[in-house]
């Protein structure tokens, strides 16, 4: 009787959402890791976490980049090919198909994980805010190489030589187009935003998905 109750009152949740979801026209989602995480995504979550005895929180920034960058491009190699064996979840495909009926619908995912780009969602209501693992860029300021989609990366054999990619313009070092710890956010990713916040001072309903606070 108990567990009737239960499942009657989730389901009046469900259809309360559905009806809130249905009717609600500037809709604002955040994505986090936990989406990815049942396509088999390591969500490296907590200050704590490591790879191959290293913190993650370390290893994902610039200064240990410059510091070592075979280890870290050992590390982004690791998780590239991760990402290039996982593909989009069920819930991947429902927000992307939640885009194509909502025009006010804006996802921002903090996920470098390309997992949102492959399920179809529309580009122009999509924020990928951290970047893509991906795209590649390179580290000479002066240059303005850009490698989309990286995926026949010969670096991502499991031991590649040279162990580090260089520019094919330049031979600067290459690195993930990825905002690192400590990197600010792109400015053109933060311009979208602040436009879509002006188009829509009023947002009808806000979803928080996989992050660590929900
Ligand atoms: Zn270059």
């Amino acid at each position: 009787m108990e567990n009737q109750t239960r499942l009657e009152s989730w389901n009046n949740y469900c259809d309360d959402f559905v009806n809130h979801l249905r009717n609600s026209k500037a809709v604002l989602a955040l994505l986090g890791a936990g989406l990815s995480a049942s396509s088999g995504i390591s969500t490296y979550q907590g200050s704590g976490s490591t790879w191959q005895g290293h913190l993650v929180r370390d290893l994902a920034t610039r200064s240990r980049f410059e510091r070592d960058p075979v280890l870290v491009w050992e590390y982004y190699r690791h998780r590239q090919a991760e990402i290039l064996s996982a593909v989009p979840n069920a819930g991947h495909f429902a927000l992307a198909g939640l885009a194509t009926i909502k025009p006010d619908f804006l996802t921002i995912t903090q996920n470098v994980d390309d997992l949102s780009q492959r399920a179809r969602h529309p580009p122009e209501l999509l924020v990928p805010i951290h970047g893509s693992l991906l795209d590649l860029h390179c580290t000479n300021t002066s240059c303005n190489y850009f490698h989309h989609h990286n995926s026949h990366d010969p670096h991502l054999r499991p031991q590649p030589s040279p162990p580090t990619p260089s520019c094919p313009l330049c031979t600067f070092l290459l690195r993930p187009s990825i905002t690192r710890f400590g990197d600010p956010l792109p400015p053109s990713h933060l311009s979208t935003i602040e436009s879509w916040f002006s188009a829509h001072p009023t947002i009808d309903l806000m979803l928080v998905i996989g992050c660590a606070c929900t």
